[in-house]
């Protein structure tokens, strides 16, 4: 089974990124802040992780660039979850080591549309 790891602050919207991807079939597990995210990214080595950018502490962009530091998330699918929408962001997204940009809110079909065009 693939795991994805899920991160966001907010737990109602963890709680909708795994709900889809449990029905999809993927083992989940959750953090809720970018320290978490890191040190369960390193332990658990996720098939894909879903990575809020806006997180008290360590943001997501900052998370992405610590991930990327090690050698077993180098390749990793990190997507970023983000209400910004803003002009020129997701170049910067993807500057930072994110592999795709994910703008909220986010429904079913555009997340599974990215994770789907990953195969
Ligand atoms: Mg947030």
């Amino acid at each position: 089974m693939s795991l994805v790891l899920v991160t966001d602050d907010s737990a109602s919207n963890r709680e909708f990124l795994a709900t889809i991807m449990e029905h999809e079939g993927w083992e989940v597990v959750e953090a809720g802040d970018g320290l978490e995210a890191l040190a369960m990214a390193v332990e658990r080595t996720p098939d894909l992780v879903l990575l809020d950018i806006q997180m008290p502490g360590a943001d997501g962009y900052s998370t992405v660039a610590a991930m990327r530091q090690h050698p077993a998330l180098a390749e990793t699918p990190i997507f970023a979850i983000t209400a910004y929408a803003m002009e020129g962001d997701p170049q910067k997204g993807l500057d930072a080591g994110f592999t795709g940009y994910l703008t909220k809110p986010l429904t079913r079909r555009r997340l599974l549309a990215a994770i789907g065009a990953l195969s």
